[in-house]
């Protein structure tokens, strides 16, 4: 089970979504991603400029994990850099699948995911964010994670 302060920081970010809401714009990417396992859907917003993501915003609805994912990841690569972004999303798919705690890098809220990885069932709520994510910015050369199966 997961512990309680780590459900209780989910639970805010499901009931408070940060980020939720849908832009337009020229420049703007985005793409609709399904979680067939748990029936969560999104869609990802992401505006970039050079090599950094100067916003990011979803919509959506699905379990309390995977809202609060794409909550958490929203607010966590904003204003950064594409390589730093992939070191994030080699440290969460770690956190994730084995519950590894990651040395160097922040992740912020998203590090009370951890319990998840007890979870298989849910895995795919946790990181249907990250793969929504990958589709976005696969080509980009700067963002190379090494979890290209997932693309
Ligand atoms: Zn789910």
């Amino acid at each position: 089970m997961l512990d309680n302060l780590y459900r209780q920081v989910i639970l805010d970010h499901y009931r408070n979504k940060q980020n939720f809401e849908e832009f337009e714009g020229e420049q703007v990417r985005k793409v609709h991603y399904k979680n067939p396992t748990c029936g969560d859907v999104m869609t990802l917003f992401l505006l970039i400029e050079q090599d950094h993501v100067v916003k990011a915003a979803f919509i959506g609805e699905g379990c309390s994990i995977s809202m609060a994912s794409a909550s958490m990841m929203t607010g966590l690569i904003e204003n950064k850099s594409l390589q730093e972004i992939a070191s994030f999303r080699v440290a969460i798919e770690e956190l994730i699948r084995s519950g590894k705690l990651p040395d160097k890098i922040n992740l912020g809220d998203s590090l009370s995911l951890q319990g998840v990885h007890k979870l298989k069932a849910r895995h795919n709520c946790a990181l249907m964010t990250w793969q929504a994510l990958d589709k976005i910015l696969k080509g980009e050369k700067e963002y190379n994670p090494l979890f290209t199966q997932s693309i």
